[in-house]
């Protein structure tokens, strides 16, 4: 059972952990993983649609364009509350109608409710007359899944999930929302993937596709139209167990955490 929550773990860790770009957003390679091995995933009509959707110079990739719901934040400022969810101090709990609003108490504002909302957009896709920007509903989607995965996406309200907690990352220093974002994905392809995202990917999808093969078949499992309260509560569970466990203002944070890739990298 330890076995298999580290090999859950590692997985959000390597998923999840690389939007942080501003105050909330994971970094770019974790975006880029995540949509990587996503569309490869896709059935032969949403790969379409998908292809569809895409502009010209995407070629296709949309890994190319996972980050771009980061990049317009400042552009949408509208957009920025969707990139995460606040949910009570030390709780470790998380409730959609408790949680899911914006710094003005506006109910749908977080994560969860971008998720729910721009899949319904996207349903509307090869409807006459869809209301919507459906190329930018994708963005959004594709871009909102990888961050609802990090754990400090789905962190306590008071320290902004991690991101007033300063910390050093090895000897350098960080927050501990970067940790998560940036700084254990960029060891981790330092040390065990020669500095290629392309390694890392490969290894991941090789893993998804026989250790993980159990339990990638649960991850996939959602009756409803979308799941995001799962992995919004799996994720603020992660963030107790792994990301806030043991820190403090201050602390030096390394070992644990590469081990835990480095037990999924072999
Ligand atoms: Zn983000």
């Amino acid at each position: 059972m330890e076995v298999c929550r580290i090999h859950i773990v590692a997985f959000l860790v390597t998923l999840y952990l690389s939007c942080f770009c501003a105050a909330h957003g994971w970094g770019i390679d974790g975006h880029l993983i995540t949509c990587r091995l996503a569309q490869t995933r896709l059935s032969k009509s949403a790969a379409n649609a998908v292809s569809e959707l895409l502009p010209a110079y995407a070629d296709d990739d949309l890994a190319s364009l996972c980050s771009w719901a980061d990049r317009v934040k400042f552009r949408y400022h509208w957009s920025s509350p969707l990139h995460y969810i606040d949910t009570p101090d030390n709780l470790c709990t998380y409730q959609y109608n408790r949680d899911c609003k914006d710094e003005d108490g506006v109910q749908d504002r977080c994560v969860a409710g971008a998720i729910n909302n721009y899949t319904n957009q996207l349903l509307t896709y090869g409807t006459t007359a869809s209301q919507y920007n459906l190329t930018e509903a994708l963005l959004f989607l594709s871009h909102f899944i990888g961050d609802i995965h990090q754990p400090l996406h789905v962190g306590f309200t008071s320290d902004r999930g991690g991101n007033t907690i300063d910390v050093h990352w090895y000897t350098r220093k960080s927050v501990l929302h970067h940790v998560w974002d940036d700084n254990i994905i960029e060891t981790a392809e330092e040390r065990f993937y020669d500095s290629n995202v392309d390694e890392l990917i490969n290894a991941l999808d090789k893993n998804i596709t026989t250790v993980w093969a159990n339990q990638a078949k649960a991850w996939a499992a959602c009756s409803n139209t979308a799941c995001p309260d799962i992995y919004a509560s799996e994720g603020i569970k992660a963030a107790c167990e792994w990301a806030y466990k043991g820190v403090d203002e201050g602390s030096v944070l390394e070992g644990k955490f590469m081990h835990v890739l480095l037990i999924d990298a072999y």
